[in-house]
Order: C-alpha cells, then sequence, then structure tokens
C-alpha cells in the first residue's frame, strides 16, 4: 500500500523552530502533512492539548499542513487511518537509539506502516522543547529558538504560573 502522506507526531510542549523546520521540509515532499500532538505520559507538560494545537496551527496555516489532537490510541493506528509514514526527527545518537525502539514496536503494532527519520537541520541540532522551557524558566533569550507565538505563550506560562 502506497503511503502518500506524512504524519509526523511529537509532544510539541511547545513546538519549536527544529519541530517547525522538519514540518515545513515535509510539506515539500508529501501532498499532505498531519502533525499529531500527542501525549507522551513520560513527560510532565506545560501546555494543554488545545494550547499546543493552537500553537502549531498558527505556524502552518500557508502550509499543506494539518494539524490533529491525539489524546487516545496510538500513532500508528492513525498513520494506519491517515495512510500515511511515520516521520520522526534525528537530532544526535540519543534520538537515534529512542527512535530505534519506537520503530521496532510500532512495526510489531502494524507492519505495513514504515517509519521514516529525518536529520535535523545543524542549526537546530540543540533545541529541545524542555531546554526550551528551561531557557524561559530562567528569563533567556529564546528568539531564533521558537516562534514569536510559541515565544508569548512561553513567557505568559512563565509568568502566571511558575
Ligand atoms: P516526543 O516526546 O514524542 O519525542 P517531541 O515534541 O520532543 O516529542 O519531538 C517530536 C519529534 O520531533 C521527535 O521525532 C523529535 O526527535 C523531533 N525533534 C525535536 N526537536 C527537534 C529538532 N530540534 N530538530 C529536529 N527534530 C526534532
Amino acid at each position: 500500500m502506497d503511503q502518500k502522506s506524512a504524519l509526523f507526531p511529537g509532544s510539541f510542549d511547545p513546538l519549536t523552530n527544529g519541530h517547525l523546520d522538519i514540518i515545513k521540509r515535509l510539506a515539500n515532499l508529501y501532498p499532505e502533512v498531519y502533525v499529531a500532538v500527542a501525549r507522551n505520559t513520560t513527560k510532565s507538560g506545560w501546555f494543554t492539548f488545545e494550547e499546543k494545537v493552537k500553537l502549531i496551527e498558527d505556524n502552518v496555516q500557508d502550509l499543506n499542513v494539518k494539524v490533529v489532537p491525539l489524546e487516545k490510541g496510538l500513532v500508528v493506528e492513525l498513520a494506519r487511518k491517515l495512510n500515511a509514514v511515520l516521520v520522526r526527527g534525528l537530532r544526535n545518537h540519543k534520538d537515534f537509539e529512542y527512535e530505534q525502539d519506537i520503530a521496532s514496536v510500532n512495526h510489531l503494532q502494524a507492519p505495513e506502516i514504515e517509519t521514516l527519520l529525518i536529520f535535523s537541520s545543524e542549526k537546530y541540532r540543540g533545541f529541545s522543547s524542555s531546554l526550551i522551557k528551561e531557557i524561559a524558566l530562567n528569563d533567556g533569550i529564546l528568539d531564533g529558538m521558537v516562534p514569536e507565538n510559541v515565544k508569548k505563550a512561553l513567557e505568559n506560562k512563565v509568568k502566571s504560573e511558575h
């Protein structure tokens, strides 16, 4: 079965310029790109699903990209439904090992769904949502690391909750 669209799942807590770079590159490769905002039970989040979805949506309005909240259910099930390849970003060897495990488990769940890995662009390699939250929490400089709406949202979170 041809997988004609790409599904890029993640926690996106919040979206960074590293994520956005991958999304834009995928939008050039596939006629349809889905970004699934999934729950990661191993990470505690700052943003709600609704907030995370909106922060991404505002940055992909002009692209062939749809944002899908995935509160329940496996990512592979969504990939099946959408007839999509699963795409994950790769920054370093730690990502590689993590992604290798996820990909093999996903393959057991749904052998017909392929996982593709895409290298991070050099300038975004060091970016992660956790690092960005750490910077926000300590009033560091967020310019160039996250889109403008995410920067504002982070600053508001820090002001109101932390
Ligand atoms: P998860 O909790 O599912 O790992 P993340 O939001 O941390 O969700 O990451 C989603 C995907 O984006 C993962 O495949 C991750 O490797 C990738 N990613 C995260 N940051 C970057 C970056 N700076 N450059 C490229 N890919 C990235």
